[in-house]
């Protein structure tokens, strides 16, 4: 058997199994044959149109001593998330990144990479980096240490400020049809399709959200809450309802856990070979990432009755093979032909409501119980054990 020799390995294209970004895939591989990387880039399209799997290819192709073989201890690292070159800054204050944690970014880039000889910051919404942070932000990114390149992210590049735009090369992606984005889900996690596509409806369509819901027992178990809950309101009287928010909330932090365990074994791995500025930066990251998993986590649940209510809506209108909750069928369906389109969409605009408040930091407990109550009073005003 013909072993692949080191001229092979050194024409490895990480980009060439992006699925359904043809343009960009091409736009990339062309830039790593001529070894013409950008120190920035901005990649914008919607939710699930791969731009997170770019963004690791990307790190692949510019970590890897191969250019991204996929098979070396940087490429394992890459794409398991854990390699301490490779940051991924999601927006840690509400609805907007700190200035503190893009001074954090600012001050971690200047200094040496840790494992490799390059190392990538990708910025994943790009739109809500503003004001102080965005300011503080635009000379590094402008100019940025020689072994240090940046990716920013955005759904839309209207959003992003020009000041950034500016400083960054655009590429723009095109939608991925569901039935790509559910192909992608069931390759990387081995999951069957009506799993990915339920675990895509419940992270808002992003293919690796939807991969690290599928891998998270705890978050799969609040999902069922969720809809255990749903299901139940139509029996409960005003006691029930208050119970059924304790619950939701009880889980809400239940990956706490999870999370915690990982971000342990994480620190475990680099605390021999990283700095203390780096450990310093890693954990503080940490700290700051376990504080908005309840926002998260609540987030995450308001998706899961928004898709639920969504299928009662198909089922009223004869559409049941939209349904995205095949595991729940029977309830959707039985709640379904029983109300009219008009009592789901009064529904959902109770979720949307509960989830502008808790983007404004209402308590939880208050949004959760006023969005039960509400649900209640526009699902079940003439079926409800109590008045409402
Ligand atoms: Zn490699």
């Amino acid at each position: 058997m013909a072993a692949s020799n080191s001229k092979d390995v050194a024409r490895a294209n990480p980009f060439e199994s992006i699925v359904g970004q043809s343009q960009v895939s091409r736009f990339l591989s062309e830039a790593q044959a001529e070894n013409r990387f950008s120190h920035a880039y901005l990649f914008v399209g919607p939710v699930g149109s791969g731009k997170t799997e770019t963004a690791t290819a990307l790190a692949k192709a510019r970590l890897c001593p191969s250019g991204g073989c996929g098979e070396c201890d940087h490429c394992r690292r890459i794409a398991r998330g854990t390699h301490p070159d490779v940051h991924w800054v999601e927006p840690e204050g509400i609805g907007s990144y700190l200035t503190e944690q893009i001074r954090d970014v600012i001050r971690d880039s200047t200094l040496a990479p840790i494992r490799a000889n390059h190392k990538i910051y990708i910025i994943t919404r790009a739109d809500l980096l503003r004001d102080q942070a965005a300011n503080a932000f635009l000379k590094t990114l402008e100019e940025p240490p020689a072994d240090t390149s940046f990716v920013l992210m955005s759904r839309t590049r209207d959003s992003v400020l020009p000041t950034l735009v500016s400083r960054c090369q655009t590429l723009v992606f095109r939608r991925l049809p569901d039935s790509e984005a559910i192909g992608l889900v069931c390759r990387q996690t081995g999951a069957s399709e009506q799993d990915a596509r339920i675990a895509l409806a419940t992270v808002g369509g992003s293919t690796k959200k939807a991969c690290e819901f599928l891998a998270s027992p705890s978050r799969k178990q609040r999902r069922l809450v969720a809809i255990n809950v749903m299901e139940r309101l139509g029996q409960s009287d005003s006691a029930d309802v208050l119970d059924c928010a304790s619950e939701m909330l009880q889980v809400v932090d239940a990956p706490l856990g999870e999370m915690k365990a990982k971000f342990e074994k994480e620190r475990k791995n680099n605390e021999d070979f990283m700095t203390k500025g780096a450990l310093n930066y890693l954990e503080k990251s940490q700290d700051r990432m376990l504080k908005s998993s309840t926002r998260e986590g609540l987030t995450e649940m308001l998706a899961v009755i928004r898709s639920w209510l969504r299928d009662c809506a198909a089922v009223r209108i004869g559409c049941e093979n939209l349904m995205v909750n095949d595991d729940c069928h029977y309830t959707i369906e039985k709640v379904g032909n029983q109300l009219e389109l008009e009592n789901f969409t009064l529904a959902l605009r109770a979720v949307d409501k509960a989830a502008a408040r808790i983007a404004r930091n209402v308590t939880p407990q208050l949004v959760i119980e006023t969005m039960l109550f509400d649900i209640r009073k526009v699902l079940y005003a003439g079926s409800c054990t109590d008045k409402v």
